[in-house]
Formats: structure tokens, sequence, C-alpha cells
């Protein structure tokens, strides 16, 4: 096998899948499959839609021009830039926007291409990434509801990205009574109120979802089987399903206190290390090139990850009970930071399993 490499369970995608749909169809609310975290690959994205997803969701236009043959409505996540606002009209059914004059610009593309765009509009109730502010007047839709390219098909937030706010019963709350507002002056009730991405699952786990919301958009606790809003293991979710495999290159034993003067890094840091004697260590062919080492887990906890560069990973092996040799194969469970920047890796082989 070429190292490094991930494999990727797709059944165990497929089962995540079904086990979050199922809890959430319960409650009346849809799915929105989030494949950012994988570069848009067709098989994973299709095992979601296997699993039950409403929608796939991205917010990069190239990775939902990849996924242009699966039969299911694609939403744009990201606020639309004004560059590609042609391609989002073309390639997507929907799109979450928050700025009047982009919307507009969408609006005459769509007129263009003789197709209605739906928009979902993004509000802010304080986390403060995008979206506009939850105490706005809302005069704004009047003029998007003028505008004939544009149909509003709901609203959304998204919550923990930037500021860390969790989803409550009380700021969730807050979107419907902005439905509300919206409806009254477009004179239909909206499609969808989607209420966040995986750290909103938390109240669906526990009841505490307010009931007009109706959809979610998911990516992280899928493919990690993790919620996001307080970082636990979902009960019955697979958290195994990419894992990361690097190769032995080096095996020795050495001090664990550098001999000589301490400059900079080659990431420009200052290092510091504790002096343990002489400990055994292994070298892995795979770097900051690949993955985030932070972010990684080995799955022998008796390893610890000690440091490395653009491509090698230091490991102190030491107290290892396996006899490890060059050539061997270390594994890794991942987490967000690194699942993103492995599988975004040209480097790291991507092998997908059934
Ligand atoms: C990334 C993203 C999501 C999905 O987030 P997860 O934490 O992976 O569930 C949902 N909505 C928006 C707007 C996003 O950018």
């Amino acid at each position: 096998m070429k190292n490094p490499r991930i494999e990727i369970d797709l059944n165990k995608i497929k089962y995540n899948t079904e086990y979050i749909v199922s809890k959430c169809r319960k409650i009346g609310i849809s799915v929105m499959g989030v494949t950012k975290a994988f570069c848009g690959d067709t098989d994973i994205a299709s095992s979601m839609v296997d699993g039950g997803v409403s929608f796939l969701a991205d917010s990069r236009l190239e990775n939902i021009i990849k996924l242009k043959d699966i039969q299911i409505p694609k939403v744009m996540l990201r606020i639309p830039m004004q560059s590609e606002v042609h391609d989002v009209a073309l390639n997507c059914d929907y799109s979450l926007n928050s700025e009047i004059s982009t919307i507009t610009m969408l609006s005459e593309e769509s007129i263009k291409l003789g197709k209605k765009h739906n928009i979902i509009l993004m509000i802010d109730l304080g986390d403060l990434r995008e979206g506009i502010w939850y105490e706005d007047n809302f005069d704004c839709i009047k003029k998007i509801k003028a505008l004939d390219g544009i149909k509003i098909a709901g609203i959304g937030t998204n919550l923990t990205c930037y500021g860390g706010v969790i989803p409550s019963f009380e700021n969730l709350s807050k979107l419907i009574e902005i439905a509300d507002i919206i409806e009254n002056i477009i004179g239909y009730k909206l499609e969808i109120i989607s209420g966040g991405n995986s750290s909103s699952l938390h109240l669906v786990l526990k009841g505490e979802m307010p009931s007009r919301i109706n959809n979610l958009r998911v990516g992280e606790a899928i493919l990690l089987g993790r919620e996001t809003a307080y970082g636990s293991i979902i009960d019955n979710l697979y958290d195994d399903i990419f894992m990361l495999y690097g190769e032995i290159i080096e095996i020795k034993k050495k001090p664990s206190y550098p001999v000589g003067e301490i400059g900079v890094d080659a990431f420009g840091k200052t290092p510091v290390f504790a002096d343990k004697g002489l400990r055994l260590r292994a070298i892995l062919a795979m770097g900051r090139g690949d993955v985030d080492f932070k972010n990684i887990i080995p799955i022998d906890d008796s390893i610890e990850i000690i440091g490395g560069s653009s491509d090698h990973l230091i490991l102190d092996i030491q107290n290892s009970k396996n006899n490890y040799s060059v050539g061997d194969e270390i594994v890794f469970k991942i987490n967000y930071g690194s699942l993103l920047q492995s599988m975004t890796s040209h480097y790291v082989k991507k092998i997908k399993k059934l």
C-alpha cells in the first residue's frame, strides 16, 4: 500500500448518515449532507445520499460541480462571491446568502438562464460569522421579493464556527420569530428553516429543538461521529470512518533534548523540550504537508507525537508494547482539522472501502 494514506469506510458513512437522518426525520427535520471536508468526493457523497440526506451541500463551487451527476438538490453553503454568481445560478439549486447586491446579481444570472434560484437567507444569531444581524429590521426582504430570478426558499443560521456560540432552544427560537416576520412580508410559508450544522444536533438528541426548525446541514457528525457543540461522541455512531496510515522510515534511540544551541524550528517557533533521557523514537514519512499533528490520535495510545516538520513526523515509541520495525505502519484516528487537511493534500492517497 502507498503511504501516507487515508482509508475511508463507505458503509460506515452510510450507517452514520442513516442514524442522524432518522433521528432528524422523526421531528420533521431534513438533512443536508455537507461534503466540503472530503472535497466533494462522489463516492463518499453517494454514501450520504444512500443514507438518506435530502440535499448535498458544499462551500466550494468546484466540489458542487463534481457532484453534478448525483440527482439530488445541491446547496452552496458559503455566501457566493460576486465573481461566481453565474456558476452558482447554473450549478446550485439553493445558496445561502446575506448580501442584497449579490442576490441581485444572482437574480439577473438566473433570469438569463431561464431559472429561479432558491436562496436561504442567513441570519446571524450572535456567533458573528455570516448573516444578517438578528436585530435587523428586515427591510431588505421587500427588495429581494421583487427580484424575478429569486425565490426566498428559507432562512438559516450558523453557530459555533466562529464565536463558539452553542445552539440552544432560546437562540433558535429567535430564528423562528424571524421566520414569522419574513413570512408576513413575503406572504407565504418558508420551505426551509435551517437551524445550523453538527453543533445543533445535541438539541435533536435531547429533544430540545424548537419545533419549526426543519433542516440541519451536517458534515462532521456524519464523518467523525461527534456532535460539535460539546465535542462528544454520539452514541451508536462510528468514530473510525477515516483512518490515517503513515510508514516508519527510521527507528533509533536518541536523547530527548537536542544537542547544541537552540534557535527556531522550520516554522519559525522556538521549540521547547523536556529532558527525559534516551528514548526510542520512530520517524514517519508524513508531515505538515499531509496532516495537522495536533489533530491526529495514534490507535496505539502508548505512542506520543513529539513533533515534526513539513515531511517528517516524530513519535516517541519508548512505552509501546509493540515491537515496531522500519517499514511498519502506524494508524491514527483523525479529527476535523486533520480530516480537512489530509483530504485536501494530494500527497495523501485516499482508499475507499465498501
Ligand atoms: C461547514 C458548514 C456546515 C457543516 O458544518 P459541520 O460542522 O461539518 O456539520 C454547515 N453550514 C455551513 C454554512 C457551513 O459552512
